[in-house]
């Protein structure tokens, strides 16, 4: 039946076939252009389409490969369809923020007004970000430290998948988050970019450094900045959890010290993490880099917590 049809036709065929297959999912423009570059010249006079390619052959290679991309992606998403990071539910869309519209209502991101210092939201206040009542009375070693989102349901729940189940499916999801905060626009020109260290004890036992894997989540076009081996954890803390803000501050005393030969001086520094509970672990790191002489030491967490 297949032999019946006059080459031409066949051709006219394919290329049907494929434009069709496509469409769903790649932008017109890129569908003419990887459509043009992929049978120009064999069928372009044949088939009678007009197109008017003003690109070099280098970015038609570009908008090839661009929509080469896009489909593979849609094609996976249609045979491994993502889903909500909190309740499971699978979208038909591409999106990069893994939230469904209802539980998203439930995810609490930090807006302003919050503290200048310690990133503490006011929740309920009005007006320029101020400085805290903790922040008034005490010194952080940090100039600033800033959250994306409150550490409160649903959100442990998914910081936690992600640390203790190694559950990477909401990696995007963190790094789209941190681009669509405008309040964080600020946090750039860092000489450094660096991981909140864990013990290597530790380390072992979880396999990754979840502060390493956010900061490349983060700032995957400054990865170069990203340097996990400035800092070292010398000391392997219990578990701070449950700990109140004085016990953490002693259980953290010189716990982490600057590798030898690391270039700091009159850097300027972010930390990264997960989750700002007291502060206590950063402002040990930011301490232990200011006296080694570090210009500007600032932090940046995923989550913090309300209070
Ligand atoms: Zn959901
Ligand atoms: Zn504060």
């Amino acid at each position: 039946m297949w032999n019946c049809f006059p080459s031409q036709n066949k051709s006219k065929f394919i290329i049907v076939a494929y434009q069709a297959s496509v469409s769903a999912f790649i932008p017109k423009r890129e569908q003419m252009l990887f459509f043009a570059a992929f049978l120009v010249p064999q069928t372009y006079g044949n088939m009678g389409y007009k197109f008017t390619i003003k690109e070099t052959p280098k970015n038609i290679l570009q908008y090839m490969r661009a929509s080469t991309n896009n489909f593979c992606k849609a094609f996976s998403g249609l045979l491994f369809p993502k889903s909500c990071l909190i309740c499971g539910a699978k979208f038909i869309d591409q999106r990069k923020i893994l939230f469904c519209d209802c539980c998203k209502e439930n995810v609490s991101f930090i807006k302003p007004p919050y503290c200048s210092k310690c990133g503490k939201p006011f929740l309920h206040a009005a007006g320029d970000n101020h400085l805290c009542s903790v922040c008034l009375k005490s010194t952080w070693h940090f100039s600033k430290a800033q959250g994306m989102l409150i550490y409160k349901e649903p959100v442990t729940k998914v910081i936690h998948n992600f640390k203790y189940n190694r559950s990477t499916s909401c990696l995007s999801t963190f790094s789209a988050l941190k681009n669509a905060l405008p309040e964080l626009d600020e946090i750039s020109d860092f000489d450094w970019i660096i991981p909140v260290p864990l013990h290597m004890k530790r380390l072992k036992q979880r396999g990754f450094n979840q502060a390493q894997v956010l900061a490349s989540c983060f700032f995957p076009t400054e990865k170069h900045k990203i340097n996990p081996h400035i800092l070292e954890r010398t000391s392997d803390t219990p578990l701070q959890t449950n700990l109140s803000g004085k016990d953490r501050r002693r259980n953290l005393r010189k716990a982490f010290s600057i590798r030898n030969g690391a270039d700091i001086k009159r850097k300027k520094i972010l930390l990264v993490d997960d989750v700002f509970t007291t502060g206590t672990t950063l402002n040990e790191c930011a301490q232990t880099l200011r006296k080694a002489g570090a210009k500007d030491v600032q932090a940046l967490t995923l989550a913090r917590v309300e209070d």
